[in-house]
């Protein structure tokens, strides 16, 4: 929330036509998502424009929910606004991007305490938070939300600082060149921190030097930068064009301005400060993985540059946790589900975590429990913007715990239980009959909410599939952005969603835009409607015992033969129903379609039967993700642009057009047609082996070291004997096996998994539930995390191993294998 602005003071400023019907009323915040708006009367609306969608569209939306200030894109011809948006003031621009990122500049103007600026590759958002938490015991600091830190993300955390805090704290991320400029504008760091440079190779950069020179623009004008010497590209650079009282480094070894040296013990770590001055201060902390460790230094760094004494910074870290950041959706008892955000509490949040909440699907009641909020400011304001919140969320039942939220109950509606604490509530959690509701848990760290989190969650074996949100949306705009603009996208969600569970992501592919989902068999489609899924579905191997299932189930099916389009017609008639269906039309795959020469009694037949509707006619590729192929596949597209052609000239109407797979977008981009059929590449994995890069990691196959052997040279392990000790050594034994997906061919070696960031071959054969890898030299314990398929654990690699593909992994991962869904 910003002070008072009215949309006139803006216009002054910034190149525009300003169209005011009401020129009194003023705006302290911003919305770009027209079903966030929940206090209208103060928020201007600002509507981006997008790949798909021009935000201008919901502007309707957003007046009815009370909004009076617009800031919208300039179109011809113009709107007759008085009827449009009446009483409203309206401010047409050329790029509202622009304009909400120069709000935020003006804002960052009347800020006149220090902000901290955070970029790097790794680790931005937890410096961002436990810097926030230790400074938060000292000062009252403002940051962005979750990893709110690209083009539109850091305007709009910009723009929440407000005047009563101390320290703001942002990160910046970029993905191409000219965009740091813009970031540095807004957040004008007085204090950078360059967290690190990683060795992952961006498309977007033509090198890793550039990529550096790019982020460190986010330090010009900076009065302090905080890096770590160690890290010589970054090192080298700053020391060679920033003035050297501005650089503040750290290092392992001495020769830079701190000295943080660690030692890992059983208990944790300590870390040994040597200051300039050789004064010296041990810190300890639990971490000991070095990712934690190397963070850690740099919010050490960064605490003592902003004034802090050493004890106060360990106070701080002592009550850092290791728990998990993310917003996550897993499976609960008597069938609820949970969205577990245990881990911080303040008003940002918990708007992002109601809007997650708001787009699962959901049959129970929508519940939310609440601890105290965490969050510096106007303690009755904050509880009555939170109150707000809940109702605009449309929750049923509302929990909070603790004595703030309990003394400001009124604001938080008739429905509303209050606890002192979250053991109190724990002991009468029975009492509120938990079955098939959607629960929200949000509560700040002292709250210990994870106990709630642990009672109601399913119990399950150590073995979890994570799927991340956020990497489909990402992986889908890669996709969506390659195309052009008009182009329709249907995802395949087939086999449980190649194994990631086809509800939850189909609910999240419909939040994002899809246009169309398909399933291989009718009783997926089913599914996915018993689960509230709205999106039309294509069914694409339908057989006549499946038809009762379409009408009931909205699903719309593949007729790929004159038989079955004559079973159909048959059905239809006795039934007087009238589907859409979908052509698919044989070019080359030699699967399933229907033949060129059975054209003519196609066309017959639609002469005959005009109530069955063609909603879209397709063609599968036999091999677009491999050059050789490439001949036959420009063959394959001839022969169905002339099939579709011929077809459309019988049926008097176009249908959708559609070919491309995966690997077809990236190769053959030219040949989109109406629509693309996008699969594996939207679940991280690119398989024409082009663009892997430009993709996000989705799952992330996780189990746990159940036991540990120390094994003699000619010791045998597991079944037949055929794994052998060569040397003296110790083997784990992990919570998976082949019945959870970990394919049997993975025995004797020709399978890893990660075992602390190390490689831990296979030893003797894959069981059924459990498997035994070798782990000699690497420092694991019972009860560790082991990575099975994720970062830096190539899942083509693996398949390529056993000679089979990424599918097959991905959709044998077993049903008893839990799945949990979040948001990074
Ligand atoms: C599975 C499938 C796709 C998607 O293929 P990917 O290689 O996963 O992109 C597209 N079209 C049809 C007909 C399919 O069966």
């Amino acid at each position: 929330m910003m002070d008072k602005l009215n949309l006139r003071t803006f216009a002054e400023g910034y190149p525009g036509k300003l169209i005011e019907q009401d020129p009194g009323i003023s705006f302290t915040q911003v919305a770009i998502d027209s079903r966030k708006i929940f206090s209208g009367g103060d928020t201007l609306f600002i509507g981006l424009k997008g790949n798909r969608l021009n935000g201008r569209q919901f502007s309707d939306e957003a007046h009815l929910a009370g909004t009076r200030n617009f800031l919208l894109s300039q179109e011809t011809p113009d709107t007759n606004w008085s009827e449009k948006l009446p009483g409203a003031n309206i401010f047409l621009v050329e790029n509202p991007l622009d304009a909400l990122q120069q709000l935020a500049i003006w804002n960052r103007n009347q800020i006149r305490y220090p902000i901290v600026g955070i970029t790097g590759s790794n680790g931005k958002t937890i410096i961002k938070e436990w810097l926030g938490q230790i400074l938060s015991h000292q000062y009252r600091v403002g940051k962005s939300p979750k990893s709110y830190n690209s083009q539109i993300g850091v305007p709009l955390s910009a723009l929440s600082l407000e005047s009563y805090h101390q320290i703001g704290i942002l990160e910046a991320g970029i993905s191409e060149k000219g965009e740091m400029e813009k970031l540095n504008r807004i957040i004008r760091p007085e204090l950078g921190i360059f967290t690190n440079l990683g060795t992952a190779h961006d498309e977007n950069f033509t090198n890793a030097e550039e990529k550096l020179i790019e982020k460190c623009k986010l330090f010009s004008g900076s009065r302090y930068i905080i890096y770590r010497k160690d890290q010589k590209a970054v090192a080298d650079y700053l020391e060679k064009n920033r003035e050297r009282d501005k650089l503040i480094s750290w290092s392992e070894v001495p020769g830079s301005d701190y000295t943080l040296s660690v030692k890992n013990d059983d208990a944790g770590s300590r870390i040994v400060l040597i200051k300039p001055d050789l004064d010296m201060f041990t810190f300890y902390t639990a971490f000991r993985d070095s990712a934690s460790l190397e963070n850690l230094r740099h919010v050490i760094v960064a605490c003592l540059t902003l004034g802090m004494k050493p004890h106060a910074i360990q106070k701080g870290i002592a009550t850092l946790r290791n728990i998990d950041m993310r917003l996550t959706l897993k499976p609960g008892i008597n069938r609820c589900n949970i969205i577990d955000d245990t881990y911080n509490n303040d008003l940002a949040g918990l708007e992002i975590a109601l809007e997650f909440m708001g787009l699962q699907r959901q049959s129970g009641r929508k519940i939310l429990i609440l601890s105290d909020m965490v969050q510096a400011g106007n303690e009755e304001r904050i509880y009555q913007k939170a109150g707000k919140l809940v109702g605009h969320y449309g929750i049923d039942f509302f929990i909070g715990v603790g004595e703030r939220i309990k003394a400001f109950g009124e604001y938080f509606g008739e429905k509303a239980y209050f606890f002192r604490d979250t053991s109190h509530l724990l002991e009468n959690l029975q009492d509120f009959k938990l079955e098939e509701d959607l629960i929200l848990i949000k509560g700040a760290r002292k709250f210990y909410f994870e106990e709630i989190v642990k009672k109601l969650e399913e119990k399950f074996h150590g073995t979890v599939l994570e799927i991340n949100l956020n990497a489909i949306s990402h992986n889908f705009n890669f996709y969506k952005q390659r195309l052009a603009s008009g182009t329709k996208v249907m995802v395949m969600v087939k086999a449980f969603a190649y194994g990631g569970g086809s509800a939850e992501i189909a609910n999240h592919l419909q939040s994002l835009g899809a246009d169309y989902l398909a399933v291989a068999y009718a009783d997926e489609g089913v599914y996915l409607r018993q689960k509230g899924i709205r999106l039309p579905i294509m069914v694409m191997n339908t057989d006549v015992n499946t038809f009762h299932l379409l009408d009931e189930y909205r699903l719309e099916p593949v007729i790929y033969s004159i038989r079955i389009f004559n079973e159909l017609i048959h059905y239809v008639k006795n039934h007087s129903l009238f589907p859409s269906v979908h052509l698919e039309l044989e070019t080359g795959m030699r699967r399933l379609g229907i033949d060129r020469d059975a054209l003519q009694e196609l066309a017959s037949l639609i002469h005959d039967y005009p109530e069955l509707k063609v909603a879209s006619l397709y063609t599968h590729l036999a091999g677009a993700d491999e050059a050789v192929h490439d001949k036959f596949t420009q063959k394959q597209l001839q022969q169905f642009s002339d099939m579709c052609d011929k077809i459309i000239a019988f049926l008097g109407y176009t249908p959708l057009r559609h070919v491309l797979n995966s690997a077809g977008i990236i190769r053959y981009p030219e040949y989109a047609f109406d629509m693309v059929r996008l699969g594996i590449g939207v679940y991280g994995v690119e398989v024409s082996g082009r663009e892997q890069s430009s993709l996000q990691q989705v799952f992330s196959l996780k189990t746990v070291v159940s036991q540990i052997k120390e094994l003699e040279k000619g010791d045998s392990i597991g079944y037949g004997r055929k794994g052998m000790m060569t040397e003296k050594g110790r083997t784990a034994t992990i919570a998976i096996g082949y019945a959870d997906g970990f394919d049997r061919r993975f025995s004797n070696g020709r399978g890893y998994v990660l075992i602390r960031g190390q490689r831990a071959p296979v030893i003797g054969n894959v069981c059924m539930d459990m498997t035994m890898v070798d782990i000699s030299g690497i420092d694991a314990k019972e009860g560790d995390t082991v990575i099975v398929y994720g970062e830096n654990i190539p899942i083509y690699q693996l398949a390529e191993n056993i000679g089979t593909i990424p599918y097959e992994l991905l959709t044998n991962i077993g049903e008893r294998v839990k799945r949990l869904y979040y948001l990074d």
